[in-house]
């Protein structure tokens, strides 16, 4: 039988790490989407919610192409289209948007919770929709909650939709009784089988746990000083801080990315509500073996494979301490569009000292070392993978990260699949 990893302690032993890294800040010309992509997600997870993109053509475009047609089922999400009267200042945007909201509230009962998503046109022209949601609450509620969220590609990267669109739902959490025991909070949108692994995996330590965010929005999770949380998604920061001027305490962990990472997350957890030792190596040994099993034949792939990252999801550090540690990869650049380093500091601990870390982007730059550094694998957005294959340097869709279930123990060798793929594409190719 393995032991637990005491990933406390060897964070300790292990003082070096990138704990004190200065990265390298690069504030140019990005490559990412914008955050409107989190509704891809996001509408599958909070099954009685619509998302209403209020923005262009362009909006409804890239949300219809990236999610997908629905066939069979009416989707949960829209545009709203601003158009060219709404522009000239010819039409009342705020009367227009209400009769939409109207229609489609009344054709659609199953809605329980509508959010207003802003893009960049609403924000050019300034459309205040923390006023329209207001607004329709006074008409819609109680039958119907409505929020408002940005998901403009104006300074964002595009998994801060998901961080927006938490942060707007923490106000309108229900406050737990005070001098209530402790309670478990899993922050971060996680697919629905994800989700029960975890929480199997906490039943059987003892721990109820309250997901956030919920499969239902009328099953919203308390909160309060007793709120103790986990993040399960590294770009939850706003969402973070409205948690904690709540009163909840974050419980600081590296992110549950592979055997390592779901093992100190879990492990976290655990400590903090005096799980005994044998409890929790009885909960987690079996899918933990299984999973180091699985990741022995992935790194006979990756060992020694020279890996860089662009900076598109913030999931890039927790990656990054998977690949090298537990797969071999050696890690030639770790972009970031943003660097937190007060969630970041379990996962920084981890990584080899010395690593290139760099923070924002100049693509240009970016793009010069890259080509001169030659690696392995690059893992970057879409709009930089094709003329990197081009040029025979072989890519990951850093997008697939954040679509597929990655988290976890049984997702683990899915998710050093993710990296070993290419590579054996492109040696099939060659051969
Ligand atoms: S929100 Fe902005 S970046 Fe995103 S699709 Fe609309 S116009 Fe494009």
């Amino acid at each position: 039988m393995s032991t637990v990893i005491p990933i406390r302690a060897e964070t300790s032993a292990q003082t070096a790490g990138c704990t004190d890294v200065v990265p390298l800040v690069e504030r140019g010309q990005r490559e990412v989407f914008c955050g409107l992509t989190g509704i891809i997600w996001l509408h599958r997870k909070i099954q009685d919610a619509f998302f209403l993109v209020v923005g262009s053509r362009t909006c409804a475009h890239l949300i219809q192409s990236a999610a997908g047609v629905m066939i069979f089922a009416e989707p949960r999400f829209g545009t709203a289209i601003i158009d060219e009267r709404d522009l000239a200042g010819l039409a009342d945007v705020h009367e227009e948007l209400d009769r939409v909201v109207g229609q489609l509230l009344a054709r659609r009962p199953d809605i329980r919770l509508l959010f207003l998503v802003g893009s960049c046109p609403s924000e050019v022209i300034k459309l205040d929709l923390s006023r329209a949601a207001e607004r329709q609450n006074q008409i819609h509620h109680p039958k119907v909650r409505v929020l408002n969220y940005s998901g403009s590609g104006i300074e964002t990267t595009f998994t801060q939709g998901e961080d927006a669109c938490l942060a707007a739902m923490v106000p309108g959490l229900p406050t737990s009784a005070p001098d209530t025991a402790p309670a478990l909070m899993v922050v971060g949108t996680l697919a629905d089988v994800v989700e029960d692994q975890m929480r199997s995996l906490f039943d059987r330590m003892g721990l109820q746990v309250n997901f956030f965010p919920p499969r239902n929005s009328q099953a919203m999770p308390v909160v309060g000083p007793n709120t103790r949380y986990l993040l399960a998604q590294p770009f939850l920061a706003d969402t973070a801080r409205a948690l904690q001027s709540r009163g909840a305490q974050h419980l600081p962990a590296p992110f549950p990315l592979g055997v390592e990472g779901t093992t100190a997350w879990l492990q976290a957890a655990a400590t903090e509500f005096g799980v005994a030792p044998e409890v929790f190596e009885l909960a987690t040994a079996a899918p933990r073996q299984r999973a180091e099993k699985a990741l022995a034949v992935q790194r006979q792939m990756l060992q020694g494979q020279r890996i860089f990252f662009f900076p598109d999801s913030q999931l890039e550090i927790p990656l990054a301490r998977f690949v090298h540690r537990e797969l071999g990869m050696d890690l030639v650049e770790v972009g970031t569009p943003y660097l937190h380093r007060q969630h970041m500091a379990e996962e920084l601990a981890l990584l080899p000292t010395g690593t290139r870390i760099s923070e924002g982007q100049d693509v240009d730059l970016q793009l010069d070392r890259c080509i001169a550094d030659a690696p392995d694998l690059v893992v970057c957005g879409l709009g930089l993978a094709n003329p990197l294959e081009a040029q025979g340097i072989t890519t990951k869709w850093a997008i697939e990260l954040v679509f597929t279930p990655i988290q976890g123990y049984e997702q683990a060798s899915d998710l050093a699949g993710l990296f070993s793929r290419p590579l054996k594409r492109r040696l099939k190719l060659a051969a």
